[in-house]
């Protein structure tokens, strides 16, 4: 374990945060410290604090505990991430022989000095009890495969000596800060308290003296562990061997749609049945596959979790898949069906500890034999969030199970965590975007019409695979995006290649788990009369027009039947399929046969519970980052034809429409969100965002 204390970064945080004093400035640089480190707290675990003195309103000096607000990263913390409350109030409530949540949660609330501030930990009181200026808490990995064990306390013992007092697993809250309280008292010359199955609490009069203490103490349950276990635990050797490295990423793109297909839950959608599905993140690095293939990866994947802090993220038990289960439907969905009644039997055997309602009884987290880990949930960031939990979990897991056996928090206990409403108000409860838990994938996305799909898309909660033949164009046309890397993927890839478009669909299953949404986009244009034509420049507009948007309907079919839960197909067509212009018999001929084939596959799609409409856009421009291939073939043709420039054109077509309205890319966005979002019976159609021209209107 590393001591990453540097006097220089230091005064750079005290330079920093000057206005908020030093204190306070090395708490928050102590703070990142421990939250750089995944094998010390992982996104949003552990708390720390300080304690220090703040002005009331008359200007009387007061004392004042400053101590990590619910919903901050220790990684990542700000001042205002650690909110002050009154120190004096809450330490007289050492006193009470017991308190009860919610009147802890108001006394804690009550003695805030900024009544706007963020909920102070639920260990606030456990910082407010114990003397020391800074207090560090941590879920470190060392501690944890130390303490996961039957006989957790003498190997503490065996590891620290007298140097720290070791608790038993206890209720976080009020009994927790007056156990931790009294053992200090009872040891004051302790360097620190380890809470078994749970954690660390260090303490020092100075930032950097706590923060070393952790590090000192995780270090020396570290060389501890590697002395009995040696540097990488046996079941993380590869023995027996996992699947070779290069086979894992087409494991996961033909198991990932099966499995998250099975992981969706029906729901009464606002025209019949829907789905809540999931997104999924996987990982198949070494460390991941070589616990796969270990035999004893089953029964390590039914067990609880390495901390109880991590059952939000991931529930309890992981489900585990052979290959040949993750491979055949059924064999998938019978083991979903056989954790969720295990599920629900945990949940009724501990209801009476019970304080909320039965949250959703699907599996989190998959471990596939000798593949790796998928964790899916609701959105991209919660699935990121569960994969490195259970990625460093397995490492913890292996390791307790080499140095004895893994023992972690039994389900009584577990169930109070998981159900605990304080523990829960972490989570928060946001109102779910339209296509929260969607998977959409877009060709032609570096277009102008394309970037405005792959925003609205975004913008509607959906995770979005965007794709082009140009990947120099996509880079530039969605750098714009930039700020939703996790939910937005990019490929590059010919869509008049049958080969390049099954590679798409499967980088695509790979990066989320599956496909909902599958948007033909891909187009091009070529100007020219019949009696003109270059027989080879109307194949190509064929291939790419029609050719193209039949191969990924036919790839899309494929993995909607692997999924088993519908879906939606959103066509570029063109309102030339309606009115067809002279010199465009390239594109209007490709298009209205694209047109055709989308409805063609409404027919042969509803069976899967499919929709398939398609779009009539026109006059779209776009900018400059993600100009119109089509206009920029057609403009200047137009532009010479009518004498306009090129503002003009523009105004030409606006005007030329019923509501003399500019067409924008993210107005063909809206529309592949509405069909998408199934709000509607509605297949077969034809949706025009031309402004209103007459010429065009769908017959
Ligand atoms: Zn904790």
């Amino acid at each position: 374990m590393q001591n990453r204390w540097n006097d220089a970064e230091a005064q750079a945080f005290c330079d920093r945060y000057r206005a908020h004093g030093e204190a306070m400035a090395l708490r928050v640089y102590a703070s990142r410290l421990l939250g750089a480190d995944p094998a010390l707290v992982l996104h949003g675990g552990g708390n720390t604090s300080v304690k220090t003195t703040a002005k009331d309103l008359l200007g009387r000096t007061i004392d004042v505990l400053c101590v990590k607000g619910s919903g901050s990263d220790l990684a990542a913390v700000e001042p205002a991430g650690l909110p002050a409350v009154r120190l004096s109030p809450l330490r007289e409530l050492r006193a009470l022989p017991s308190l009860g949540d919610q009147a802890m949660v108001d006394a804690v609330r009550g003695a805030l000095l900024d009544s706007k501030a963020p909920n102070p930990s639920v260990e606030t009181l456990l910082h407010a009890f114990l003397p020391h200026a800074f207090v560090d808490h941590t879920h470190a990995d060392a501690i944890l495969a130390l303490t996961d064990q039957p006989d957790g306390e003498a190997l503490v013992r065996a590891c620290f000596h007298d140097d720290v007092v070791s608790l038993p697993w206890i209720m976080p809250g009020f009994p927790l800060a007056k156990a931790v309280a009294d053992a200090f008292e009872r040891a004051p010359g302790c360097q620190g308290i380890v809470l078994r199955q749970h954690g660390l609490f260090t303490f020092g009069a100075t930032a950097r003296a706590s923060y070393e203490r952790t590090i000192a103490l995780v270090d020396r349950a570290e060389r501890f562990v590697r002395q009995r276990v040696g540097d990488a635990p046996a079941m993380l050797r590869g023995a027996p061997a996992p699947l070779p490295a290069a086979e894992r990423a087409a494991a996961l793109a033909r198991f990932l749609p099966i499995l998250r297909g099975a992981l969706a839950t029906p729901t009464q959608g606002p025209c019949g049945p829907g789905w809540r599905r999931v997104v999924a993140d996987a990982r198949v690095d070494d460390v991941a596959a070589n616990f796969a293939a270990h035999p004893d990866a089953r029964a390590l994947c039914a067990t609880n979790p390495v901390t109880p802090d991590h059952v939000l993220r991931t529930k309890g038990p992981y489900v585990f898949l052979t290959r040949a289960q993750a491979a055949d439907a059924e064999a998938v969905r019978a083991e979903v069906a056989a954790y969720v009644a295990r599920y629900r039997a945990y949940h009724a055997a501990h209801a009476a500890r019970c304080a909320n309602e039965l949250l959703l009884p699907t599996p989190v987290v998959a471990v596939i034999e000798g593949v790796g880990l998928v964790a899916c949930q609701d959105t991209r960031k919660a699935a990121r969030i569960a994969a490195d939990v259970a990625a460093r979990s397995l490492v913890v897991k292996a390791t307790a199970h080499a140095l004895g056996r893994y023992q972690p928090l039994g389900d009584a206990e577990l169930a109070e965590m998981e159900f605990w409403p304080l523990e829960l108000a972490k989570l928060g409860a946001p109102q779910a975007p339209p296509l929260q838990g969607q998977i959409a994938l877009v060709t032609g996305a570096a277009g102008a019409i394309g970037v405005g799909i792959v925003e609205a898309l975004l913008a509607a909660g959906a995770c979005v695979f965007a794709t082009d033949r140009d990947g120099d164009r996509l880079d530039k046309a969605l750098a714009r995006f930039g700020g939703q890397k996790g939910q937005l993927a990019t490929a590059t890839a010919d869509v008049t290649d049958a080969t390049a478009v099954v590679g798409l669909f499967a980088a695509c299953c790979r990066a989320f788990g599956g496909v909902d949404v599958v948007v033909p986009n891909a187009g091009i244009a070529h100007v020219s009369t019949l009696a003109e034509m270059d027989p080879a420049r109307f194949a190509k507009a064929l291939e790419v027009n029609t050719t193209g948007t039949m191969l990924v309907l036919k790839e899309a079919a494929r993995v909607f039947a692997a999924q088993r839960t519908g879906g939606s197909v959103v066509v570029q067509a063109s309102k030339n399929a309606f009115a067809p212009g002279a010199g465009f018999g390239a594109y209007s001929a490709s298009k209205a046969a694209a047109l055709q084939l989308a409805r063609i596959a409404a027919l042969e799609f509803a069976p899967l519970g499919v929709t398939v409409n398609a779009i009539n856009a026109d006059a779209v421009f776009g900018d400059d980052d993600a100009p119109s291939l089509l206009w920029q073939e057609v403009g200047p043709e137009r532009m010479r034809a009518r004498g306009l420039d090129a503002a003009g054109l523009r105004a030409f077509y606006r005007e030329r429409s019923l509501l003399k309205t500019t067409v924008l890319p993210r107005h063909v966005g809206e529309a592949v969100v509405f069909f998408a979002s199934a709000k509607t019976p509605t297949t077969g159609a034809v949706l025009p965002v031309d402004g209103g021209l007459p010429e065009a209107f769908p017959r």
